[in-house]
């Protein structure tokens, strides 16, 4: 049976109606807008039609073509502002600000203790009259080595641990190869430090592969280990912020003569004797001396002329000894709850 073109015209109406109704957003509506009335929609399809149909049925099949197209553009402007609307609604409400939450964290980061105590110890070196220098990490054998006074085969050698790039190459197992290359390229009267990593092969409690020194040294016409002496203990009880006994005990190293190593008061037990300080109320801090004749030499630096110091000190250990931390390892593993105490 042949549906008649009324009806079929009623149908497309009511189904049109359902769909506008159903238009989950703009969107949507839009599309059935497009879908209905646009130039390929169905509407106007039918609108097309109407000169096609018989004349009996012109007048009353144009009357219905133009009321469900008025119909259904209106029911499309209804459920367009609806959608609009709603989707406003949506929108304030995405937006809401609920005054009452509580505020947000900021996260701020901080120095990690190492470079902490770095930038101490370069303060209170510079308020002193010292120069920070820089060297390389990867240092050839001569000044790592040769040019301190540890010729190929000396025992010192077997101390370092060393970490080899290649026959002539290492990284630097001290940071005392930046006393050559500042005295290569600096005349006296000189004095500085320089700070940065170090590397051993080595690794336990209190050894880690890569860890920071800081050097210091000082050449003068005149410079005595009585100034050696002034310049630490100003050093340690700046750093500390108290005043600490300080002993020197002699000492071995290749590239100071005499040598000592500096033992200060225990921080931890003010010297009545504790774990840290194995009950001695004694800790070790650093190595120093009195720049060797050979290391002069090697620089060309005439020794009738000049003297010097030079003492190097662990970063780490300082750290460890300022904040009461008890493995050196905790430094280099990145736990975010360790670190967030230096904030
Ligand atoms: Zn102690």
């Amino acid at each position: 049976m042949n549906v008649s073109p009324i009806a079929e015209l009623n149908r497309l109406l009511d189904d049109g109606l359902s769909d506008i109704a159903g238009a989950p957003n703009s969107a949507a509506v839009e599309q059935l807008r497009v879908a209905l009335l646009g130039r390929q929609g169905t509407v106007t399809a039918k609108l097309k039609l109407i000169g096609a149909q018989p004349l009996q049925l012109r007048r009353e099949f144009g009357a219905a073509v133009n009321r469900i197209r008025d119909e259904l553009a209106n029911a499309l402007a209804q459920r367009s502002a609806g959608v609009k609307e709603e989707e406003r609604q949506a929108k304030i409400e995405a937006q809401k600000v609920d005054v009452t939450l509580p505020g947000r964290t900021r996260h701020a980061g901080s120095l990690h203790p190492v470079s902490r105590t770095l930038r101490r110890i370069e303060k209170i070196f510079t308020r002193a009259g010292f120069d920070v220098a820089y060297g390389p990490e990867i240092e050839d054998d001569f000044h790592n080595f040769e040019a301190l006074n540890i010729p190929k085969n000396h025992p010192a050698r077997a101390m370092h641990d060393t970490f080899y790039v290649s026959d002539e190459t290492v990284l630097r197992t001290h940071t005392s190869p930046v006393q050559i290359r500042y005295l290569e390229t600096h005349t006296p009267p000189v004095a500085v430090i320089a700070p940065g990593r170090v590397y051993r092969c080595d690794s336990d409690v209190t050894h880690t592969p890569m860890f920071h020194q800081v050097e210091g040294l000082a050449v003068d016409d005149d410079i005595s280990f009585a100034d050696l002496k002034g310049v630490l203990v100003f050093f340690l009880e700046e750093f500390f912020e108290r005043e600490l006994p300080v002993r020197f005990r002699p000492s071995f190293f290749p590239f100071t003569e005499p040598s000592a190593e500096v033992d200060m008061g225990c921080v931890f037990c003010e010297g009545q004797g504790c774990r840290i300080c194995g009950h001695s109320g004694w800790i070790e801090v650093l190595g120093c001396g009195m720049v060797h004749t050979e290391v002069f030499r090697q620089v060309g630096i005439d020794n009738e002329l000049y003297t010097g110091y030079a003492f190097g000190l662990g970063i780490e250990r300082l750290a460890m000894l300022r904040y009461g931390v008890d493995d050196l390892r905790l430094f280099f593993e990145n736990e975010v709850s360790f670190l967030q105490q230096f904030g």
